[in-house]
């Protein structure tokens, strides 16, 4: 099967639901057992135990997203995005362990690195995106994790993940990739070598800018281990939210196809602007990675960034404060369009961002192409107005 008919069939089973489509919303704390035989028998993991471990809306979401992941993958659904990285790295790594973690990483991932992780005595190395396979100069004695994301926030530049997770295999590493931009339908991370596959529900699985969620995947012999260690944590996603995403989920294929359409299109629109220095898009020639993205990757979401040629504050508040279809606000991945200023040079460590200008996000949602270039359009005619 198809991806795009999984994202329709996965997760539900109409025949044990009264015929209806989708499953149903289970809210739960307890659950009754029948005797005493099935109380001391029950086991948290396998099936329904107490709502702390989920509900049939939970595990209905994690074995669809499961299955579109790839075989044999596993997940679990929780409450952000950043605490889906949180709880995987700490459950990967002990105090005197050390961490390589890419450049461009999300920033929030990056203060529990310099913040949490080093007050339990594991050490961070920051890598250059565009390391590939030099990783291996960087890897120690203590190394664990290899951390990936790709592309970059911000900045957008492509990891060669085969190269990085390859290395990492070689020396028992576990590699860990945050695939919040491109999801399982854009870049299968654990076919192309990656142990643990993370994303940010929040954006374009839900898709409606309406919840909060992370998603972890992985296989055996990763998986039981992050499992054990994640339920320590306690902290689920709720089953309301499991229920969105779902209903997210099967739209997911026809939105990011329109994403990337529309998000191509506006890119090339900038490119030809005298007010823009460069365009930050992975499936644009023009792009550093562009030969990267086009191996791996199996299409473009609607995520970008590009940088304006210097201008004022005051210009850039008259472009942004007038804009009539584009937000500005953090997250992404809704049917809505945002933009954002951005400050990578601010927070880089291994490398450095030396643009002339002002670096931007943008976020292009479900409108027509045509309307947001001319809203865009009025925007770079107010920049130096
Ligand atoms: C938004 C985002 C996250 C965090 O997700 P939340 O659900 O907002 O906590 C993690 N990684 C990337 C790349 C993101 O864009």
């Amino acid at each position: 099967m198809k991806d795009r008919t999984r994202l329709v069939t996965a997760g539900r089973n109409p025949r044990q639901q009264h015929g209806i489509v989708n499953p149903p919303l289970y809210r739960a704390s307890t659950v009754l057992f029948p005797t005493l035989d099935a109380l001391e028998g029950a086991r948290p993991g396998e099936g329904v135990y107490y709502g702390r471990y989920g509900t049939p809306t939970t595990f209905a979401l994690e074995e669809a997203l499961s299955e579109i992941e790839g075989e044999g993958a596993r997940s679990v659904a929780l409450g952000s995005g950043k605490a889906a990285i949180v709880m995987t790295l700490l459950a990967l790594l002990e105090p005197g362990d050390h961490l390589l973690m890419v450049d461009s990483v999300y920033h929030p991932t990056r203060a529990c690195c310099d913040k949490l992780l080093k007050r339990l005595g594991i050490e961070t190395t920051y890598y250059d995106p565009r390391i590939g396979a030099g990783i291996e100069t960087l890897m120690r004695e203590e190394t664990r994790v290899v951390f990936l994301e790709s592309p970059g926030s911000l900045t957008f530049e492509v990891q060669d993940t085969p190269a990085i997770t390859e290395a990492a295999r070689r020396r028992g590493i576990v590699s860990v990739l945050d695939n919040t931009w491109g999801t399982a339908l854009l870049f299968k991370g654990l076919e192309r070598g990656v142990d643990v596959v993370i994303q940010a529900a929040t954006k374009y699985v839900g898709g409606h800018a309406d919840l909060m969620m992370g998603v972890v995947s992985a296989r055996e012999p990763v998986w039981e281990r992050l499992r054990q260690a994640i339920d320590q944590f306690g902290a689920p996603a709720s089953p309301d939210d499991c229920w969105l995403a779902l209903r997210g989920l099967r739209t997911l294929g026809v939105r990011l196809r329109q994403h990337q359409d529309a998000g191509l299109r506006v890119a090339e629109w900038l490119a030809g602007r005298p007010e823009v220095a460069e365009v930050l898009h992975p499936a644009l020639p023009s792009f550093p990675d562009h030969e990267l993205w086009k191996r791996d990757f199996a299409g473009a979401s609607g995520l970008f960034g590009f940088v304006l040629r210097p201008c004022t504050r005051a210009g850039l508040a008259a472009m942004l404060d007038g804009l009539e279809l584009f937000g500005m606000g953090y997250s992404w991945g809704g049917y809505e369009s945002l933009l954002i200023p951005t400050h990578p040079a601010k927070v880089r460590t291994a490398t450095r961002w030396d643009v002339d200008g002002q670096t931007m996000r943008i976020h292009i949602g479900l409108e027509d192409p045509d309307d947001l270039i001319a809203d865009l359009d009025a925007g770079l005619a107010r920049l130096h107005a």
